[in-house]
């Protein structure tokens, strides 16, 4: 990573978050010219991406990480799940996903945010080539056939930047998605995320839990120190309400509406509440410019995908610039390499989209036929091993056409 006052560049990342980041380390083999503009400095106490979050790796992602020499550092933070137990609050059915069964070591891989954060930054100086614009904010853009052009504020100062391709990671609210004409649509769960962790009497010992309850999913995953970290899903005011309950009242309604599964729980950390929405684009690409990561799409976490599709589309992205490059094209933003990363992508998201929202609703209806039915659903799918091994393909990001980086390919 440089200290520059360059202007031009091949490419321009809006948002250095988890997939902004994670894109400007790997486009690393590929020598372009690469600023990232992140509006938060690192380390700040707001910073949206790396907080206090957990987030659940897929073996995709383990996949990218590895191939961009990341894993090592990665892992040495991690935990991994090595079986998955879903089940639903005072009904009979319940599932199980194992890893042994799968033939993988894990499931999945449980990272803190602003643990991974860490790697990932300290990652970027080693990179040539790589700017870090740092806070700075992107305020306006303008779309050209040969370049793009955007505006970046960093405090009282502003300057234009030129590139080849614009690269919107700004986030589900994303500004320059906006500026570059792709609009998008949300619709409001009316639900909260409440987030953070505790200690279990039991030790977690590789087991994630999913229970879906009247309220909303409560997922436990296995983090360092024998803790759990929770997401807890319910309506806003119920949501606010636990929020504000001190530590022991607060451990007290967990623990009734998750259970004994593992112990007795005590020693609750920091609470935070996310709200959460799906957000859907009408379209990928516009003119010399691309969406990805929840820039893209904005999915609710109960199927903990959002990241791992984000690193996706970056893999994608990724994967058809160095096809251009390999086709000896020097342009890394032309309408070809566009079009063959929102055509491959496509399918993808909307699976995924479709795949979560279908979970939230499923399991959100309280109609005495629906809860049948997801108990017998439940029940079945534990027992048929091929049904359980498709729908582990999926959140493992194994499923349809994968990109180089997602199969542990190096892109040079
Ligand atoms: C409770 C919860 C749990 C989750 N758990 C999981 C999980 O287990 N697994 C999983 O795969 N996913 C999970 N997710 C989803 C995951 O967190 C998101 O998909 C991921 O953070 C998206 O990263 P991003 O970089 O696209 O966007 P963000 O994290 O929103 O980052 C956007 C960045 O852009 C910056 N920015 C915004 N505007 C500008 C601008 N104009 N100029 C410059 N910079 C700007 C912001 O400061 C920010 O740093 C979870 C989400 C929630 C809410």
């Amino acid at each position: 990573m440089t200290e520059s006052t360059q202007t031009d560049y091949d490419i321009i990342i809006a948002g250095g978050g988890m997939i902004g980041t994670s894109l400007g380390l790997a486009l690393a083999p590929l020598n372009l010219r690469v600023a990232i503009v992140e509006a938060i400095a690192r380390g700040a106490e707001l910073q949206p991406s790396f907080d206090d979050r957990s987030t659940a790796l897929s073996r995709s992602s383990q996949r990218m990480f590895e191939a961009m020499g990341l894993w090592p550092e990665i892992v040495a933070a991690s935990t991994p799940i090595r079986n998955i137990h879903v089940s639903d609050k005072g009904r009979f059915g319940f599932s199980h996903i194992d890893a042994d069964e799968q033939g993988v070591e894990a499931l999945g891989y449980v990272v803190i945010n602003r643990v991974l954060g860490q790697v990932l930054q300290n990652s970027l100086p080693k990179v040539d080539g790589l700017d870090m614009i740092c806070p700075g904010r992107i305020t306006a853009v303008s779309l050209g056939d040969e370049r793009a052009e955007v505006r970046v504020e960093e405090g009282a100062e502003s300057r234009q930047l030129t590139c080849k391709l614009l690269v919107a990671a700004d986030g589900a609210n994303s500004a320059v998605r906006d500026m570059i004409g792709i609009s998008a649509t949300r619709t409001d769960y009316e639900q909260w995320a409440v987030i953070g962790n505790l200690l279990p009497e039991k030790k977690p010992e590789n087991r994630a839990f999913e229970r879906f309850t009247e309220d909303g999913p409560i997922a436990m995953l296995p983090i360092a120190d024998d803790r759990a970290a929770f997401v807890w899903i319910q309506s806003p005011e119920r949501a606010q309400a636990v929020l504000d309950l001190p530590d022991d009242d607060f451990t007290a309604e967990i623990q009734e509406v998750f259970g004994f599964r593992l112990g007795k729980f005590s020693k609750v950390g920091r609470r935070v509440a996310y709200p959460l929405s799906l957000s859907k684009t009408n379209g990928l690409i516009s003119r010399r410019s691309v969406v990805v990561g929840n820039a893209a799409h904005g999915l609710h976490p109960v199927a903990a995908q959002g990241f791992n599709l984000g690193l996706r589309d970056v893999a994608a992205l990724c994967d058809c610039i160095a096809d251009a490059r390999e086709g000896s094209a020097s342009d890394c933003g032309t309408a070809s390499i566009l079009e063959a990363y929102a055509d491959w992508r496509k399918p993808d998201q909307e699976k995924l989209v479709r795949f979560t929202d279908g979970i939230v609703h499923l399991f959100g209806d309280r109609r005495a036929p629906v809860r049948t039915l997801r108990n017998i659903g439940m029940l079945g799918f534990d027992l048929i091993p091929g049904v359980r091994k498709a729908f582990a393909k999926h959140t493992m990001g194994l499923a349809g056409r994968l990109p180089r980086l997602s199969r542990g390919v190096p892109l040079e």
